[in-house]
């Protein structure tokens, strides 16, 4: 059995539930999580069936993207997980999807101002357009990894789609939950054409400096459970 079965598991049965949900489809997106203590993550293969996955397709690879683990080829967007880990020791898992409503924000380049408390408690202050860089290159991998600094959890790729991070698998499950809600409110409140309100100020650094609390908790060490 495989030292990292638990994470390599646990990478299938999100990926599955995803797209269950409707986040992932067909073979679209990808995703990752960070093993403990090591300077490496597990990561689904490039262009394979979620529901053909099994634990013994999931990738390991160090950060320098050399494979630990792993039969089949890793993800395009391999380069651009291991980036977010180096720069965010607070994120141990990364959702990328190509989920509908953020991808329609990501053709108008819309980011998303603070609209709910929610929003600003788990994905940050707002939510970001991430300007374009093909799939797959070092000039996607730099421009994520430039982006990702500001501790926010959610970002929108240009014409591409949605890159979601959190402290753990469940959690990054429910930010792109959280996420697509509010591309979606935000879609039609845009479509109204009359002025959108946002959160108070205030209100949203209270919750930003929540989130920052718990991350900073995570870059320490400890386990955050707080769901508040
Ligand atoms: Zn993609």
């Amino acid at each position: 059995m495989s030292t990292f079965e638990l994470q390599k598991k646990h990478i299938v049965g999100t990926a599955q539930t995803l797209v269950r949900k409707g986040y992932l489809m067909a073979t679209g997106g990808n995703l990752s999580l960070r093993i403990p203590g090591q300077d490496s993550f597990a990561i689904t293969p490039s262009n394979y069936d979620y529901f053909k996955m099994t634990a013994e397709d999931v990738c390991v690879l160090d950060f320098e993207l050399t494979r630990i683990e792993g039969h089949l080829k890793p993800s395009v967007e391999s380069a651009m997980h291991g980036a977010v880990y180096e720069v965010r020791p607070d994120v141990n898992a990364i959702i990328h999807t190509h989920q509908a409503y953020v991808s329609a924000l990501t053709l108008i380049k819309a980011p998303i101002p603070a609209l709910f408390d929610e929003q600003a408690r788990f994905l940050g202050r707002s939510v970001d357009i991430i300007p374009y860089a093909p799939s797959g290159t070092g000039w996607l991998k730099n421009v994520v990894a430039k982006h990702v600094r500001n501790h926010n959890n959610a970002f929108m790729m240009q014409n591409h789609g949605a890159l979601v991070l959190g402290q753990d698998l469940e959690r990054a499950v429910h930010n792109v939950e959280i996420l697509e809600k509010c591309a979606l409110a935000y879609l039609l409140a845009i479509c109204s054409e009359r002025g959108i309100s946002k959160i108070p100020l205030a209100v949203r650094e209270v919750a930003f400096a929540k989130l920052r609390r718990d991350q900073k908790r995570i870059e320490q060490g400890e386990r955050v459970t707080s769901g508040e």
